[in-house]
């Protein structure tokens, strides 16, 4: 095999919805039955011309595999699971007579439909991105089912580019799968790694046909501690797999990729020594190999990550030169790199001009990175001179941006300096139970919701209108106030004991606060994708964080003047404004995690003030930012439960503190959960049958709680009889006491008559289970 090079920048990966949007839109109406799949074909294939041609503007070459084939419809786990034809044995109807899967097939895996729910979605490493997980058994026939990503190899080929496809490696993707319903329960899918590999090398062939001369395998799995997998196995499993690879005839060289946190040097060399030909590393979360493993490593070229990919600032432009020239001085042959996919960020800060310029100017997103890229590629090969303008101009932001106003708040910096440990707690839990019962006056088995009520159109339409200036804003709050009003009545007819005002004016439960935040930026075009074709548009914290006044406080009054019984105030918490949003890097997360508790404390008492008797702080991304590595998982338990209790500790007893997580996997951190100390948590619950009941009751955990009863997931009406028996089931498992009565989650996204029927026989279920106490 003729060896060509690495290039000498790369990026591991681009966003692939479009710099408007496109294919989401593309996808949403084919899938609508407003378009034809040709149409469909087409926008998506405008798209990734879009990407190439947009990648070579920028400077990244049109020949030498330094642009990756990124794309995908749907999601880059799924694509490599259909390559090989992981194909659950409950979505076999899919596949046709030659085992190959088409674009509807693709969509139904993704998707679910009449008789089937889709693949489950879980979190891609500790991102906000979800991946769909495939589900593989002893029986899975591995075979190569699908050869789009040869095809767009291939269409690349045609339009002057070789790009460098992209797909989730073997070692990785069996590790993100899970075992198919009805494997042995010994069963792991890493097991089938042997099965595996054979496809990998048909595929790998079938790239090389398509002209690919490089190909990126993701193997971020080999940094996680977190996928129930021990090292040693893994790296095991990672030598057979890689030895097997670099033995294959008629492929494309091997870059394995690995990003999110440190690969360390082990592994580094377990790649090394297969004879892979490059190796991704990310030195924003990780350090680089030592000198002793770049010595034995050979000719291999290492991209090194040091653009970070999961982040929008400039960065340090000249420590990440440094860091390429010092692995090249002891001997690396080196590529400058992102550290992870640029998935992770918006398109262009160009495409931001409300922002403020200054702020603008210490923004790097996607084409900013790779603008960096390029300016690091060229300084490898011609000499840090050449580049010395751009690396100047990079610290001259950095510098500006510790300097400017807003980003150090001398009034935020004395009121965390003066934090005690007094700050962090609340008087005992059985003094605030006896206080709250006597407050609130609740019967048992109360029955409330978790915020939000229907987003409908007609909503979103008025929000529009107001963004637009087309209403002012007396007629938007008038709107609003109906809203709030009607949805007041609709609970007080169900029977719900505690109220929500349904969080009709929230955009968006964490840009929300960004908006009424000092500290925070909104973008406009910022959009990232989640999963499939929905995007979110994370806000920016560039600054010290405070809270100029109240502003859920008027919308949680107006909701108390109309009912007589208690509203439940509501706030996102510091962990999840953090997590969805772009934080600033130049000092610690729980710094900021703090001075965000401040404000929310703030708000917090003029909620009491104004008579609300229970709060809820939502922090669904609480397990979300759980670090990969366990040594690095104290730490942040550590200050994410403390910036929460910060938060409430400021509320007088008879308050009552709610939470609300988004999951069930409740096991693995029920200590920090009971460590927030609230007095009542609300958790998914009803998908799982109330699975969670049985951690509960190992650990005697002794607060209020509200497992879900009802999917909101889905537009099915869950039945009297139903909830009923989930409850039973929970009641077995939890003190009637501490149970109460809530949907899995927010309502938002489910429209009115399933939400009113779904409330009513919730309501009635909860009035059933208290007779038979
Ligand atoms: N209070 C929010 C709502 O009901 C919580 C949403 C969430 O947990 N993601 O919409
Ligand atoms: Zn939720």
């Amino acid at each position: 095999m003729t060896t060509t090079t690495f290039p000498t920048g790369t990026i591991l990966g681009y966003p692939r919805i479009g710099r408007r949007r496109e294919l989401k839109q593309a996808l949403e109406s084919y899938w609508r039955g407003a378009s034809e799949r040709a149409a469909f074909e087409e926008a998506a294939a405008g798209v990734r011309r879009a990407t190439r041609e947009r990648l070579a503007a920028l400077g990244l070459g049109r020949d030498d595999s330094s642009i990756p084939e990124s794309s995908a419809h749907y999601d880059q786990v799924l694509d490599t699971a259909l390559a090989v034809g992981a194909v659950p044995a409950r979505f076999a109807d899919v596949l046709d007579a030659d085992g190959r899967v088409d674009l509807d097939g693709e969509f139904t895996l993704a998707r679910g439909d009449a008789e089937r729910a889709p693949l489950e979605m879980t979190k891609w490493f500790d991102t906000n991105y979800h991946y769909l997980v495939p589900e593989i058994g002893p029986e899975t026939a591995f075979h190569v089912a699908d050869s789009r990503i040869a095809a767009r190899v291939a269409e690349a080929r045609a339009e002057g580019f070789t790009t460098r496809p992209v797909l989730v490696g073997p070692v990785t993707l069996l590790l993100l799968s899970k075992a198919e319903d009805g494997a042995p329960a010994e069963f792991s899918p890493l097991d089938r790694l042997a099965d595996l590999v054979p496809v990998y090398v048909e595929v790998l062939r079938e790239l090389r046909e398509a002209g690919a001369e490089w190909v990126q395998l993701d193997e971020s799995g080999l940094v996680s501690e977190t996928l129930g997998v021990d090292a040693d196995t893994v790296l095991e499993a990672t030598r057979a797999a890689y030895a097997q690879l670099h033995s294959a005839t008629d492929r494309p060289e091997l870059f394995v990729a690995t990003a999110y946190a440190d690969l360390g040097d082990e592994a580094f060399r377990t790649l090394a020594d297969s004879g892979v030909a490059a190796i991704g590393v990310d030195l924003v979360r990780g350090s680089a190999p030592s000198a002793e493993a770049v010595a034995a490593a050979g000719d291999v070229t290492i991209a090194a990550g040091v653009i970070d990919g999961h982040n929008i600032w400039r960065g340090d432009l000249a420590a990440a030169f440094a860091t390429l020239e010092e692995l090249r001085a002891q001997g690396a042959t080196v590529a400058a790199s992102t550290s992870t996919s640029l998935q992770h960020v918006p398109h262009d800060v160009a495409d931001e001009p409300q922002l403020d310029a200054r702020l603008a100017s210490w923004l790097a997103f996607a084409d900013q990175k790779v603008g960096q890229i390029v300016t690091l590629a060229r300084g490898l090969t011609e000499g840090r001179d050449a580049i010395a303008a751009e690396l100047d101009a990079a610290t001259a932001a950095a510098e500006d941006r510790a300097g400017a106003p807003g980003v150090r708040d001398e009034k935020v910096r004395a009121r965390t300096a003066a934090l005690g440990e007094k700050d962090f707690s609340r008087e005992d839990a059985e003094v605030r139970e006896a206080a709250q019962q006597t407050a609130l006056g609740l019967p048992v088995l109360p029955t409330t919701t978790i915020g939000s009520f229907p987003q409908t159109r007609e909503i979103r339409v008025e929000r529009q209108r107001f963004a637009k200036g087309e209403i002012d804003r007396e007629t938007y709050d008038g709107f609003l106030r109906e809203e709030i009003a009607r949805v007041v009545a609709l609970q007080e007819e169900l029977g719900l004991d505690v109220i929500v005002h349904g969080e009709p004016e929230r955009n968006d439960m964490v840009q929300y606060f960004a908006e009424n935040f000092d500290g925070f930026d909104v973008t406009v075009n910022g959009w990232v994708q989640s999963y499939g074709s929905r995007c979110t548009r994370p806000s920016i914290l560039w600054g010290d964080v405070s809270r100029p006044e109240a502003f859920t406080v008027p919308w949680s009054s107006y909701a108390q003047s109309l009912t007589s019984k208690p509203v439940k105030g509501m706030l996102t918490g510091p962990v999840t404004i953090l997590a969805w949003s772009f934080v600033r890097d130049d000092q610690p997360l729980g710094e900021t995690a703090n001075q965000v508790a401040l404000a929310l404390r703030d708000e917090i008492e003029d909620l009491e003030t104004a008579g609300i008797g229970i709060i809820q702080v939502d922090e669904p991304a609480l397990r979300e930012l759980l670090p990969l590595k366990q040594a690095d998982q104290a730490d942040y338990l550590d200050w994410s439960v403390a910036s929460f209790r910060l938060a409430t500790s400021g509320a007088a007893e008879r308050t009552q503190i709610h939470t609300h997580l988004c999951y069930s996997e409740f096991g693995q951190i029920i200590d920090a959960i009971d460590g927030l100390d609230a007095d009542v948590t609300s958790i998914e619950a009803a998908r799982s049958r109330m699975e969670v009941v049985e951690d509960l009751e190992k650990h005697h955990y002794a607060r209020g709680i509200g497992p879900g009863v009802y999917d909101i997931h889905s537009p099915r009406v869950p039945s009297t009889e139903e909830i009923e028996q989930l409850l039973e089931t929970a009641l077995e498992g939890i003190d009637s006491r501490l149970l109460w009565v809530n949907p899995d989650c927010g309502l938002k996204t489910r429209g009115y008559e399933e939400t009113e029927a779904s409330l009513r026989n919730l309501v009635e279920a909860a009035k059933t289970a208290r007779e038979q106490l």
